[in-house]
């Protein structure tokens, strides 16, 4: 677990996600070489021998430390990547690739770091005019070989790799494999990079270490330092610096649900989630980046139940503006294979990025000005939110959803400006969609105290138990020291769910759920049990979920609901649930927890 440093800054890079999972950790900057290089003209024809000279004892000190890499290698199974260094050692004695820079040496008059630069040049030119993706990314072992050469003419070598300390994340501008065959690679836990694709050597290695990789970042390395805090995300292609503690949890958690449901096959993941007595479950997922959509639809997502969007607001100098909204919204409610997308107004305040300037520091920001609250006193800016997420409406099906609603007062006043947002749109003549629902998270305990007056005020409820749970039980969700009182099973817990799934469904309203409860594949049986029309959780999650739904009946989750509900203690609930659960899915939850 890393701690966030909250004086830095916190940037979040989009790159090509080439090796799934998720880490948190430091980074570690692999050296550019290319940075100290320099190019010149020879003025003296006289030194043009010399700069021959100089090129060729750098091809054979390259040869000479690629062959002393691979000897080192020779005893391990890495057959592919003996393959690659064979590869360059051929790239190095390539006659077209020696002459054409001896030509320009001699020709053009230029140091043999500028001749070689040079040729690379022309060899990407070429290549990247290559149609298959497989051949035009195997320009980049002509690039690996260019550097070394570089290198070897400036007479520096690269940070020795092998003393990397423990478990560390590799940046690199690109990592060629005689660079990863030299590294302890079990001290590396991820590998970003600025440049490469899904055929890259980084993104060959990665996948075969099973550990997450994105690359294609364009400026990673000038964005990070060594001992940065950073969290890799390869499923998603994100990389995020310095990150808040709020996103940081989140992606511990995410790293969690990753190791836990890797071994899950996603063969049966799209079916419906349906129980064998014909109960459907809606499934949908929770998402903070568009970029998590294609994740989102491969693991079983019918729709996306969750958006949290106040994940626009990182990383910004200035305010998102309507027209940027918009085009993050469409992604979602536009997205092929999803049926509709919960997008839930900014959650700002709280323990969210109170690294932004405009949100002042308070001494307890869980109960502070946060989510509604803050958008009822920023009206406008509040406006420009809605505005996006009503014209989004006209691309598929939007769900809007209020967090944090703790009164009527605060529905009614959302939706008052929701309303004269939506007249002013349609009084510019603006296309809009006619299916959008208007929901609120229920996770004050008081909007379950109040849930028949919310729900004639509403087209759904969505069961926040995250904040639902901290509030109820006063207990600090991000504080490690009370984390063993953060019990979803407390029965007290389980009656506040009861009572919102009751009075919803009394009100002919749908009922979901997106706090982390949802995607906990041990709470299933018994939320079908409390009739939850959705689901909604982190994408790895869904496939597990929904085996145990389909493998189910809704009187089974009756039966279990009514036995816990009769408990006093949350321990006595919690032995008996997972008691009941392993012998009921024994696949699915193995004894001795392996
Ligand atoms: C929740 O509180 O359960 C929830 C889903 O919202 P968040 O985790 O973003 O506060
Ligand atoms: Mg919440």
């Amino acid at each position: 677990m890393i701690t966030a440093d909250k004086e830095k800054k916190t940037i979040v890079l989009k790159g090509i996600g080439v090796s799934p999972g998720v880490v948190t950790g430091k980074a570690y900057l692999f050296d550019r070489l290319e940075a100290q290089i320099s190019f010149y003209k020879l003025d003296d024809p006289s030194l043009v021998s010399k700069e021959i000279k100089r090129y060729r004892n750098a091809l054979r000190e390259s040869e000479r430390q690629l062959q002393g890499v691979k000897n080192k290698l020779r005893h391990l199974e890495g057959v592919e990547t003996l393959h690659i260094l064979d590869v360059h050692i051929t790239i190095l004695k390539d006659k077209k690739f020696i002459n054409q820079t001896l030509g320009h040496i001699k020709e053009m008059n230029v140091n043999a770091e500028w001749a070689v630069r040079m040729t690379i040049d022309k060899y990407r030119e070429i290549f990247e005019k290559m149609e298959d993706e497989y051949l035009r990314g195997r320009f980049s072992d002509i690039q690996y070989v260019g550097q070394r050469i570089l290198g070897n003419l400036a007479g520096k070598k690269r940070a020795p790799i092998t003393e990397i300390g423990e478990g560390v994340i590799i940046i690199a501008a690109d990592l060629s494999p005689a660079d990863t065959a030299q590294m302890k690679i079990d001290k590396v836990l991820a590998f970003g990079t600025d440049i490469g694709g899904k055929t890259s050597h980084t993104a060959i290695v990665a996948r075969s270490l099973e550990i997450p990789a994105v690359v294609g970042l364009e400026s990673i390395t000038r964005a990070v330092h060594t001992n940065d805090d950073i969290i890799i995300d390869g499923s998603a292609g994100l990389v995020i610096v310095n990150p808040d503690p709020e996103v940081l949890r989140r992606y511990e958690d995410k790293r969690k649900h990753f190791l836990d449901a890797r071994q899950i096959s996603l063969t049966d993941a799209t079916l419906p989630a349906v129980t064998k007595d014909g109960f459907r479950v809606e499934i949908a997922c929770n998402i903070e980046f568009v970029e998590e959509i294609p994740s989102a639809v491969i693991h079983g997502a019918e729709g996306i139940g969750l958006y949290r969007t106040e994940f626009i607001y990182i990383n910004r100098e200035q305010l998102p503006t309507e027209e940027e909204h918009l085009s993050f919204y469409r992604q979602v409610v536009g997205a092929a294979g999803l049926s509709w997308a919960t997008i839930r107004t900014f959650d700002l305040g709280g323990d969210k990025f109170f690294s932004d300037p405009k949100l002042a520091k308070e001494m307890n920001p869980q109960m502070g000005l946060r989510a509604i609250r803050f958008c009822l006193k920023e009206i406008e800016l509040f406006k420009i939110q809605l505005r996006a997420i009503i014209r989004a409406s006209a691309y598929g099906k939007v769900r809007v959803l209020f967090p944090m609603i703790s009164g009527l007062e605060e529905i009614r006043e959302a939706k008052r400006i929701f309303y004269e947002v939506k007249e002013g749109l349609l009084a510019e003549g603006v296309r809009l969609g006619d299916r959008m629902e208007i929901g609120v998270m229920v996770e004050v305990p008081s909007a379950v105290v109040i849930a028949d007056e919310l729900a004639k005020e509403v087209d759904f409820f969505s069961i926040g138990t995250n904040d639902l749970i901290q509030y109820a039980l006063a207990i600090d969700r991000i504080n490690d020291r009370v984390t063993y009182l953060y019990e979803p099973l407390h029965p007290a817990v389980l009656r506040l769910i009861e009572r919102v799934a009751k009075i919803g469904h009394e009100a002919g309203i749908k009922v979901a759920m997106c706090g982390e409860m949802a995607g906990d594949p041990s709470y299933t049986l018994i939320l079908l049990g409390l009739g939850l029309d959705e689901l909604s959780m982190n994408p790895l999650a869904i496939p597990r979920v929904k085996k145990i739904i389909r493998g189910s009946n809704m009187e089974e989750g009756k039966e279990l609901l009514k036995k816990v509900m009769a408990f006093q203690l949350a321990v006595d609930i919690r032995q008996f649930v997972e008691g009941y659960m392993q012998e009921r899915f024994p696949e699915e939850f193995p004894v001795n927890g392996q």
